[in-house]
């Protein structure tokens, strides 16, 4: 079998791979529907994240049950699953509270940029739907497994609920998903801020109703100035800078909400700006998980196109232009077909 494997800064390899099998008897092995590049991959690629060995890519997945261990119930083979990035029993007490991403047996999810990949934990960590989906839905389900599911997080997170005013720190695909899941959530007004046209305009697709530009300082006061000159009741950040992160506190307005879902890279925040600013901060990795029923629901009915934000669809075997086109911001994201 050929999967992807990222061995430093740009090289991107999809070289011969053991076919993966049943390690323990709560896996299941899933042969993918389709799956994807990361935002997140982009980190090692650029070589901001070292890369000590050889690194198996992938943790976005959906696809059809080729087999499980001995010990999983709920998941069968032939039925079609979407997973998350984060391997959860969703039993234990941090799941059962709904934060399956920090889950007491968590895993993350590797080497999904294949055309096989083994799910461990397969009856806490996989959703299965009632039929096989039809084939358009594939990339709007694919993009429940993460990218979705985090912007949906970022938005819950950041308190987001009908007639709220919302910013939008970061136009990556989770920015833009983080737009779409605060207009389901009820958000009145929605600022993306954004400086790529072709992003700006998905963002209006997807319910953006103000673009700014501006960032740092000069987009604070254009966030302020948009409302009423002070910030907004939610923020949610998409990025994972310093810049950004400050962007995002500073633009919520005090007793409002900021969330983080960006992987943040050097960052560090100063405790009085801190104290001053008055708002509630929540974030970290997703718990996808807690979401998926829903957001799967959501999909099969049509009332959301997430799978949008994938414009560039390659085979697999091309996966090294995927992450090219993505570094070079050609492509918002890429998904690529076994
Ligand atoms: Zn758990």
């Amino acid at each position: 079998m050929l999967g992807t494997v990222l061995y430093g800064p740009r090289d991107v390899r999809f070289e011969e791979r053991d076919i993966p099998k049943i390690v323990k008897p709560t896996d299941a092995i899933i042969r993918l529907s389709a799956t994807c590049i990361c935002g997140s991959d982009l980190w090692p690629y650029r070589g901001i994240q070292a890369v000590a060995q050889p690194t198996p890519m992938g943790h976005e997945y959906c696809g059809i049950v080729e087999e499980v261990g001995r010990e999983v119930r709920n998941i069968k083979p032939s039925q079609f699953v979407v997973g998350s990035f984060a391997i959860s029993d969703n039993t234990c007490v941090i799941c059962r509270d709904g934060y399956q991403s920090s889950c007491l047996q968590r895993e993350f999810m590797t080497s999904a940029q294949a055309s096989l990949v083994r799910v461990p934990l397969a009856d806490g960590t996989l959703v299965a739907t009632r039929d096989l989906p039809p084939k358009e839905l594939i990339p709007s389900l694919l993009a429940t497994s993460d990218v979705l599911g985090t912007g949906w997080f970022a938005a819950d997170a950041a308190n987001v609920k009908p007639g709220s005013t919302v910013v939008v720190v970061g136009d990556g695909a989770v920015g833009l998903l983080g737009v779409l899941s605060a207009k389901q959530m009820g958000a009145e007004r929605i600022i993306a801020m954004s400086r790529h046209e072709s992003r700006q305009k998905l963002a209006r697709e997807f319910g953006a109703t103000d673009i700014v530009t501006e960032r740092g300082d000069e987009g604070v006061a254009r966030i302020k100035e948009l409302n009423n000159g002070v910030g907004a009741d939610s923020v949610l950040e998409c990025v994972g800078t310093q810049e950004s992160m400050m962007q995002a506190i500073k633009s919520t307005r005090p007793g409002g909400y900021m969330s983080y879902v960006g992987v943040p890279h050097g960052v560090s925040l100063d405790g009085e700006q801190l104290f001053f600013a008055e708002v509630h901060l929540h974030g970290g990795p997703a718990p996808v998980r807690r979401y998926l029923p829903e957001l799967i629901k959501l999909v099969l009915n049509e009332k959301i196109n997430p799978g949008k934000v994938f414009d560039l669809t390659l085979p697999l075997d091309h996966v090294a232009e995927g992450y090219r086109a993505m570094d070079e911001r050609r492509a918002i994201k890429t998904l690529l077909r076994p």
